[in-house]
């Protein structure tokens, strides 16, 4: 009998950018007596599902958008005679559709670490539940993941986890209500221990996969200063202070360490988060501005971002204390007009961000957004192929539509070239080499322009494009880049490092 973990996806570059941490954490929470689990990642290979044997267990974890593919690999896992246990954000949030579409033994819903050994314990008994409540771990139970299993050469970054959970609650996001509005920190030893681990290995740049790594702004810690209670202040201080413990201890590892972290915009306000950012080389952040006009942060409840030439500003105040920005905006919200388009791609240029990515307003299961759009449509859904689209993770990629929410004023097509034309402009050559003048060398340089490239075809093209021809082509000129640029990103390894003590 074999333990098999896989990542689904419809489409496979041959290598990763980030490991898909979930993987890892199974794996380490896989007992040593099932041996070592086979771990089989789509996004570098399609899994043959031929190596699967009668009464293996199989591990497949979905988020809603790659849900599809899972219910294939679970359906031939199962017929197959393998035990199907499904995990992960959508198999948390519709159990039953997982059931019944992915042929599942059994559904694990929440963080499935703790559990997991069970699950397999049962399903080998024959006796699996249908549905697990796994709920959320504490901060300090965080699984340390085994990458010791991690194949060589497929990934540019490794992924560790800080923190869980997020206390703002955006309307597109679902992570406040599947993670939690209470952030669950992991021990700061346990993190520095993977990093090491991550570097032995050469890994130097590391995604640190966090919903948001600034949980506690300096507006949360005045307004629960402002209560006549204190408790609530000496608990935001608690997890600031932590905070401060792990940035401290990530600046003495190597030097030529590089994190990338989400974070929210308000850090910008923060002068001392930011020096301890960037004493901890944390080098990158993705930072939500979603939309460049207040009408469009209200219509997301993200009124805690600011607009137009305070925004710019903002932005730059992290590139100032050299944290470069990955600029995340929306398109297709019901305040915006054609001119939102070039005004956001304004914005972009002005406020220097490095790299920024322009998606198109999608109603994703578990969001505010989500059931107002369901129940607006109710009984009336479009359908395709016999599926309402407000169930669209279920629509046959060539199929799917890419706008699904009707604009007052705009097309869906019209959205969608607008946000193809932003794409363009943004990642066109000349304004590319001109960014490219954050790093000095030649070399460098080009390293920039050919990342740049990556992260546009494997995100704007093969997500946006409507002609199939634009999407194929897409996938292999980013699978043509994707290995060279690999190469960029690896360091020779350091096994003989030491875990630094505070
Ligand atoms: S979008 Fe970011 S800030 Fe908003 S709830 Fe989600 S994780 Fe938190």
């Amino acid at each position: 009998m074999r333990v098999f973990l896989v990542n689904p996806s419809h489409v496979s570059f041959g290598t990763a950018v980030i490991t898909p941490r979930w993987m890892y954490v199974l794996a380490a929470a896989t007992p040593s007596r099932f041996g070592d689990p086979v771990l089989r990642d789509e996004t570098l290979d399609p899994f043959d599902v031929n190596e699967i044997a009668a009464g293996d267990v199989v591990g497949i974890g979905i988020h809603t958008g790659n849900a599809l593919r899972g219910y294939e690999v679970g359906q031939l896992a199962r017929y197959r005679g393998a035990h199907v246990v499904f995990g992960g954000i959508h198999a948390t949030l519709f159990p039953e559709e997982v059931l019944e579409r992915g042929a599942a033994h059994a559904v694990v819903r929440g963080d499935g670490d703790g559990v997991w050994p069970t699950v397999i314990d049962d399903c080998l008994a024959g006796a699996a539940k249908r549905v697990y409540e796994a709920g959320q771990i504490r901060g300090d139970r965080f699984s340390v993941a085994r990458w010791d299993l991690l194949p060589e050469g497929r990934y540019m970054w490794a992924s560790v986890q800080t923190v869980r959970g997020c206390p703002k609650h955006c309307s597109f996001c679902s992570v406040w209500r599947t993670d939690g509005q209470a952030p669950r920190q992991a021990g700061v030893d346990a993190v520095i221990r993977e990093a090491v681990e991550l570097r032995r290995r050469g890994f130097r740049f590391i995604a640190l996969a966090d919903d948001n790594f600034y949980p506690v702004s300096l507006g949360d810690l005045a307004q629960a200063r402002r209560r006549s209670d204190p408790s609530r202040l000496h608990e935001l201080e608690a997890i600031r202070a932590e905070r401060f413990a792990l940035m401290e201890r990530l600046a003495m590892l190597p030097d030529d360490m590089v994190f990338f972290t989400q974070i929210t915009m308000e850090a910008a306000e923060d002068p001392d988060f930011l020096d301890a950012m960037r004493r901890a080389r944390i080098r990158g952040a993705l930072v939500g501005v979603e939309s460049v006009t207040p009408e469009g942060l209200k219509d997301v409840y993200k009124g805690f971002n600011l607009s137009g030439d305070a925004l710019v500003e903002r932005l730059q105040a992290f590139r100032a204390r050299g944290i470069h920005v990955l600029g995340s905006f929306i398109f297709g919200l019901p305040s915006d007009r054609a001119d939102t388009f070039a005004a956001t791609a304004d914005l972009a240029d002005r406020a220097g961000v490095t790299f920024a990515q322009f998606v198109m307003l999608t109603p994703f299961p578990g969001t505010v957004d989500f059931e107002r759009w369901e129940r607006e449509v109710a009984d009336t859904a479009v359908k395709i192929g016999g599926i309402p689209i407000t169930r669209h993770w279920l629509i046959p990629q060539d199929r799917r539509p890419k706008v699904y929410v009707p604009h007052p004023v705009m097309t869906a097509d019209e959205i969608r070239q607008r946000t193809q034309a932003v794409w363009d402009r943004f990642y066109a050559l000349p304004r590319i080499w001109k960014r490219s003048r954050i790093v000095r060398s030649l070399k460098a340089r080009l390293a920039f322009v050919l990342i740049s490239k990556l992260y546009r075809q494997m995100y704007a093209n093969t997500g946006i494009a409507t002609d199939s021809a634009r999407h194929e082509r897409s996938v292999r000129v980013a699978r043509m880049i994707a290995r060279p640029c690999r190469r960029l990103f690896a360091a020779a390894p350091m096994p003989g490092l030491e875990i630094p003590v505070a």
